[in-house]
């Protein structure tokens, strides 16, 4: 066992503060990464806060963090697939039961044994996992990921939660050439949603409750922007939507989106506000459209979309923050004032 720097949160009120925590030895199957940056993602917010706490309590201390980029260190005998020096990466999850039909058809965030990158049962070390936040992660072969060289590390970091969250739901509705999309909330996943729908080649709408980012929506690859507190753009787009992204972190009227989409049309929640959203009956009545939701991806995938971006050398816009910036940059994912990832820079971390 080896003792690495991380930041912790103690309390659901607490800020987080560095401490020590415990990583295993890497096991046969096993990858060591020294991990060099790690996204925040608002989920990390969420959980830190405890704002969950009804479906997801938080266990403390909790270090969060599951958008990780790093330079493996070490390699278990077994390992075939990764040697030192290679930069690899990790993201939501870190092991699954492996033997149920959902881990058999590569859906392996849907297992119902799932052992996410935090907050989740250590079956090795006891107690639960801990997060990106920290020195370095020692993670299973299955559950590491390859960056295409062209990436800079920084960006491709949030690619591991929010480029998958994204891009799982849009293939999986058929997001593409012809097809009208609609992305609302231009936060972290958000604009991940904006460049990939338009790499994709669809004709990328987003919704947005900032002025202040119109532009930068039509620079990430939207064709039209709509501030969706003003009711006459809104209404301008009713009815023709083939898939709307919601990827909004607070409360909202998911109606008001519901009427814009076309017969058939889908929308599909990847925010997850703490408090159950009302839905108007008729607006799924008519027109047969339909409400789902989607999490993160598996593995097959989340290879599949580091590789798309690769070939389209897509990664998140980052604002680089040294890990001891963390409570102030939460206080400014709370106001939805970051453009439009914080990744945190761990070599900050190393040298405290
Ligand atoms: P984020 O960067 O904070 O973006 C959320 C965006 O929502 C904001 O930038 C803002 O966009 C919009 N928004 C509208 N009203 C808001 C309000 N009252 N308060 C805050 N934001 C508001 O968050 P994120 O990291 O993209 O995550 C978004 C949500 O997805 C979170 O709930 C997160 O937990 C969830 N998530 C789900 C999955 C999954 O697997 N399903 C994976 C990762 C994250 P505008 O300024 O454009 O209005
Ligand atoms: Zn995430």
């Amino acid at each position: 066992m080896n003792n690495v720097k991380a930041y912790a949160a103690g309390g659901e009120t607490a800020a987080l503060a560095p401490v020590t925590i415990p990583r295993r030895d890497p096991g046969e199957h096993d990858v060591q990464i020294e991990i060099l940056f790690c996204g925040i993602c608002h989920s990390d917010l969420h959980t830190v806060r405890n704002e969950w706490k009804d479906e997801f309590a938080t266990v403390y201390p909790c270090v969060p963090g599951h958008e990780i980029v790093g330079r493996v260190t070490k390699v278990g005998r077994a390992v075939t697939s990764f040697q030192p020096g290679d930069l690899a990466a990790v993201g939501c999850l870190v092991d699954s039961d492996r033997t149920c039909a959902d881990c058999k058809a590569g859906l392996e965030q849907f297992c119902a044994n799932p052992t996410f990158t935090y907050n989740s049962p250590d079956e090795h070390l006891g107690g639960h996992t801990y997060g990106g936040y920290s020195d370095a992660i020692v993670v299973d072969e299955h559950f590491v990921l390859r960056v295409p060289a062209n990436l800079d590390a920084a960006g491709a970091a949030p690619l591991l939660c929010a480029g998958i969250t994204t891009y799982s739901p849009m293939r999986h509705w058929n997001v593409g050439k012809g097809k009208k999309a609609g992305v609302v909330g231009l936060g972290g996943l958000g604009h991940m949603a904006v460049k990939i729908a338009h790499a994709l080649g669809a004709h990328v709408v987003v919704f947005t409750t900032s002025a202040n980012k119109k532009d930068d929506a039509l620079r990430l690859g939207a064709d039209e922007v709509v501030l969706s507190r003003n009711a006459d753009e809104m209404s301008r787009h009713a009815g023709s939507f083939d898939f709307i992204l919601d990827a909004v972190a607070a409360d909202h009227d998911i109606s008001a989106y519901i009427n814009l989409l076309a017969r058939d049309g889908n929308i599909t929640l990847v925010g997850a506000p703490p408090k159950p959203l009302s839905v108007a009956a008729f607006g799924l009545l008519f027109r047969r459209r339909s409400l789902s939701g989607s999490l993160i991806g598996g593995i097959r995938e989340t290879q599949e979309m580091l590789d798309f971006c690769g070939a389209h050398n897509l990664t998140a816009d980052v604002e680089v923050i040294p890990i001891q910036k963390v409570n102030e940059a939460y206080d400014r994912l709370a106001r939805a004032d970051v453009k439009y990832r914080f990744s945190i820079d761990m070599a900050s971390l190393r040298s405290e």
